[in-house]
């Protein structure tokens, strides 16, 4: 990007992220269903953190001209960039944006992401025109809503993450502060987001070690809530209790100071068998008696 279409990125992401701010207040503070106050407020701001956050991807994916409306298609980055400080520089609509992307497949989202994107805008329109009669179940699902928007739609967009890897929070961690973080994480409805976001990406949503919630995967060793991050230095096998794959965690590194045993957790059942890794052919398991550590490695193994 050049200077001028960076600093227009730069204000739109900015503002993007104040209204998102704005929003996220209202929501976490209590967990009771929305006022009618609180939600059309945490509703506008997460609209126009929407809408930003569409323009500022846009603007980085396919260039500053995708979000402007069509007179400005001719015009230089100088001109265009002269309107915006003038405050005339004139946008397409949130519409157009939507389709745009969609058409030319510019994200990751799929069917239920853009009729997210389509509730979304229904709800503003609902609470910003004549017909401000929300129901009470309009009002929970509004909550339901915001939460959407915020995990799936607005932070995708603005941080281009890709779930598989990585988890939100860091993103949070830089944009909000400490207290307004630890209202978000803690917030049932997120909470239940991120555990769908690690069981869709990864395959897995057990207890995290560190904040308790079902939103640890062994699949990258990432807490999706807290952001605990075990990439190196844990390691995982099936439980035999409870069945889970991949649910036992314990420490690799101390395992060969301990005789090559060691306690580990099952993640999803609390059980905590004792954990055998064979230092020449690195298989391990779970035992629960001496008796059953005979015959640990397969045939071949100089172990045995
Ligand atoms: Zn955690
Ligand atoms: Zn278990
Ligand atoms: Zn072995």
């Amino acid at each position: 990007m050049d200077d001028k279409t960076t600093e227009i990125y730069n204000t739109i992401f900015g503002n993007s992220i104040i209204f998102l701010k704005r929003g996220i207040n209202e929501i976490v503070t209590s967990n009771e269903t929305l006022t009618r106050e609180q939600s059309l407020v945490s509703c506008l701001f997460i609209q126009m953190s929407l809408e930003l956050g569409i323009k500022a991807f846009l603007i980085k994916e396919s260039g500053i001209k995708t979000i402007l409306k069509d007179k400005y298609q001719n015009r230089t980055i100088n001109n265009i960039f002269e309107s915006f400080e003038n405050n005339t520089l004139q946008t397409k609509r949130y519409e157009d944006l939507k389709n745009y992307i969609k058409e030319n497949q510019l994200t990751w989202f799929g069917d239920t992401h853009f009729e997210h994107l389509t509730q979304f805008q229904l709800f503003r329109n609902k609470l910003v025109h004549l017909n401000l009669n929300l129901q009470s179940a309009d009002l929970y699902d509004l909550k339901y809503e915001s939460i959407y928007a915020i995990v799936h739609l607005i932070v995708p967009l603005l941080s281009e993450l890709s779930f598989e890897f990585k988890t939100p929070s860091e993103f949070y961690a830089e944009h909000l502060n400490d207290n307004q973080y630890k209202q978000l994480i803690n917030f049932p409805h997120y909470v239940e987001e991120m555990e769908k976001i690690a069981k869709e990406f990864t395959g897995y949503a057990y207890e995290c070690p560190e904040c308790l919630k079902h939103t640890y995967s062994p699949e990258n060793g990432i807490c999706y809530c807290c952001n605990l991050n075990f990439k190196e230095g844990a390691e995982f096998i099936n439980c035999k209790i409870c069945d889970a794959k991949k649910a036992v965690i314990f420490d690799p590194l101390n395992i060969q100071l301990n005789d090559n045993m060691i306690n580990g957790l099952c993640l999803n059942c609390g059980d905590k068998p004792n954990i055998f890794k064979c230092p020449d052919c690195e298989s391990k398991r779970t035992f629960y008696g001496q008796n059953e550590l005979k015959d640990t490695c397969f045939d071949g193994c100089k172990n045995i």
